[in-house]
């Protein structure tokens, strides 16, 4: 009963190079969690093309958008399973206004003259689902994937995967408001195992970036100890945050809530 996240992308807004960031990683937001045999994929960041050269064989898999902001669509165009006419992907979206579609907004970001190629250049069989976040969906009779609707410019969806009597959620990109816990997230999130949260400042910083759409580590930390979550995952870190100061929020961190992590490229963790 494997139960894993494996970060491909764990960097906020655009990707980053070079050495400063080269032990937490420079790929924009792209998660593998598995369960069993089943493979789920959360957004399609820049992190994506990395998971997407190590897969064989034929692919049946979900995979989840946050929203459609840039960082989180721009590695889709560049996965080569879409390439493989033997694979099948469902591709979810749950922000998206009344009457727009995920095929739509996909068809749009790859155009002339942003890009090269239209979505029609896929092979795979490709499904686009809309749905409204707050919804339970079910990508396998064995897991759940509860949704919750985020604080975001434009909308977004926080998710939380149910499997094996285990929980790890994935909220990002949400913004919270000082001193007022978000009761989607708390709700989301409650007893969960693992909660990977949008900790693109910390909470100094917060002040210059309100309306931003995004949150920090501290109130990550509270939230999972209102919500009685176990561990903590810090995730789409700000691209000026260098590797010097993501250790100092490790440091922090391990302090304030014993057991939890800030996420980088190719860190696995098992949800237990
Ligand atoms: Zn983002
Ligand atoms: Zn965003």
């Amino acid at each position: 009963m494997t139960f894993s996240v494996r970060f491909w992308g764990v960097r906020g807004s655009i990707a980053c190079s070079g050495p400063r960031t080269v032990r937490y990683g420079g790929n924009t937001s792209s998660i593998e969690v598995r369960c069993g045999d089943r493979m789920l994929l959360f957004d399609g960041g820049t992190g994506l093309r990395y998971l997407g050269n190590t897969l064989t064989g034929s692919i049946d898999a979900d995979l989840f958008l946050t929203h459609t902001h840039f960082d989180h669509v721009c590695g889709l165009p560049f996965f080569k399973p879409f390439f493989q006419p033997q694979n099948r992907f469902r591709l979810w979206a749950g922000h998206l206004a009344e009457g727009m579609t995920l095929r739509r907004v996909l068809g749009e970001f790859m155009m002339s003259p942003l890009f090269p190629v239209p979505p029609q250049v896929f092979r795979a069989r490709m499904e686009y689902r809309e749905f409204k976040a707050g919804e339970t969906l079910r990508p396998g009779p064995e897991v759940a994937v509860r949704t919750a609707v985020l604080n975001h410019p434009d909308g977004a969806t926080g998710y939380r995967v149910e499997y094996a009597g285990r929980s790890v959620c994935y909220l990002t990109d949400t913004e919270h408001v000082p001193g007022a816990p978000d009761r989607n997230v708390l709700e989301l999130i409650a007893g969960a195992d693992l909660v990977i949260y949008d900790s693109m400042y910390t909470d100094a910083e917060y002040e210059t970036y309100t309306g931003w759409g995004h949150s920090t580590w501290q109130e990550g930390v509270r939230l999972c100890r209102a919500a009685r979550a176990k561990r903590l995952a810090v995730f789409h870190h700000d691209p000026e945050h260098d590797d010097d100061m993501l250790d100092g929020v490790a440091r922090e961190l391990a302090k304030e809530l014993p057991g939890s992590i800030v996420a980088r490229d190719g860190l696995v963790v098992e949800v237990n």
